[in-house]
């Protein structure tokens, strides 16, 4: 008995201590310091378009690469972060990896547009557009047509005037802009009318489940439909099968992110993936309704 009470108290502290080292590992100084420490990395995410087979470009999606607890997901720090200067400072180190990346691609043949998310916090910054200015300016071999900005938490976004003018002034510099997960922020259908964003991700919370639920293939369905009503491109995030695909070009959805096409890679697996890849035969057999 006193031989198993020890281990349950070994057993115990062991799972305090790993509590206490989790979360001090994510606090606002700890990712500061991570940040000099150069411990962020970027991971890559394929954006196909199904029928025809093209890369269309990558998703940039940053990972905590920590010497002892291995690599961290963004949603285990970044929530911790946000609305501090700290996250900021982290935005404009994915902005800056994205573009060394594009540049290191061109150099060796490879013209791969990139997108990088930015939250809403960070594209309201006063200074927004000089600060990518200066950062397009760092790199002026990127053309920065390939640089794709993705707006996330649009419900936090407060003044669209203000936003979707922030947006234009980054479009004279040659930056697009997509919006992200949308679907679930409250006033997306407002956030699509107003703001300039060429390109709509649906949520892969509906594409999940789109082909068990017909209310999900149903908001499928309806996204699509505007953003063909509103002129705008679309793509499907969280395909993760061939028949995602095939249901999805059926609606006229033909682009596509997901563990289905690709997971997300570091950057020296990219160029390998890009000679492996070839889209699903159904998929190109498949006319859909809209051209892509
Ligand atoms: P997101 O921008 O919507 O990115 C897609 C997320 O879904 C990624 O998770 C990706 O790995 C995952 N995913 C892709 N395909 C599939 C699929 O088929 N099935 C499933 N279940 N998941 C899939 P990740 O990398 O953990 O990123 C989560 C979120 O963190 C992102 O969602 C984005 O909101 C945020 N994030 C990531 N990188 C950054 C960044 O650099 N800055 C900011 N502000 N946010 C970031
Ligand atoms: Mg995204
Ligand atoms: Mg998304
Ligand atoms: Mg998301």
């Amino acid at each position: 008995v006193a031989k198993q009470g020890g281990k349950n108290r070994y057993h115990q502290f062991d799972l305090e201590q790993d509590n206490a080292i989790n979360s001090y590992n994510k606090s606002i100084d700890n990712v500061r310091v991570a940040l000099d420490r150069k411990e962020f990395v970027l991971h890559y995410q394929p954006k196909v378009n199904m029928r025809s087979g093209e890369v269309i470009g990558v998703e940039a999606l940053l990972r905590w690469e920590h010497p002892e607890s291995g690599l961290i997901p963004p949603l285990e720090f970044l929530p911790v972060i946000e609305g501090h200067g700290i996250s900021l400072k982290v935005g404009e180190w994915v902005i800056d990896a994205a573009l060394t990346q594009i540049s290191h691609w061109q150099r060796r043949g490879i013209s791969l547009p990139v997108s990088v998310n930015i939250s809403a916090h960070q594209l309201q910054q006063d200074n927004f557009t000089s600060r990518l200015q200066t950062l397009l300016a760092a790199h002026p071999d990127v053309d920065p047509g390939y640089l794709e900005l993705e707006i996330l938490e649009t419900s936090a976004l407060q003044d669209t005037f203000q936003v979707s003018s922030t947006m234009n002034a980054c479009h004279d510099l040659g930056v697009s802009f997509a919006l992200d997960d949308f679907g679930t922020g409250y006033s997306s259908l407002t956030y699509l009318k107003r703001l300039p964003a060429y390109l709509i991700k649906i949520d892969q919370s509906f594409v999940r489940d789109m082909l068990d639920d017909t209310d999900d293939l149903a908001i499928v369905e309806g996204v699509v439909g505007l953003a063909k009503a509103f002129k705008r491109e679309v793509i499907a995030e969280g395909v993760e099968s061939v028949e995602h695909g095939v249901a999805l070009i059926h609606l006229g959805c033909v682009l596509a992110q997901g563990y289905g096409i690709a997971k997300p890679m570091p950057a020296n697996q990219v160029s390998q993936w890009l000679t492996t890849w070839k889209a699903n035969e159904s998929w190109l057999a498949l006319s859909g309704n809209r051209e892509p």
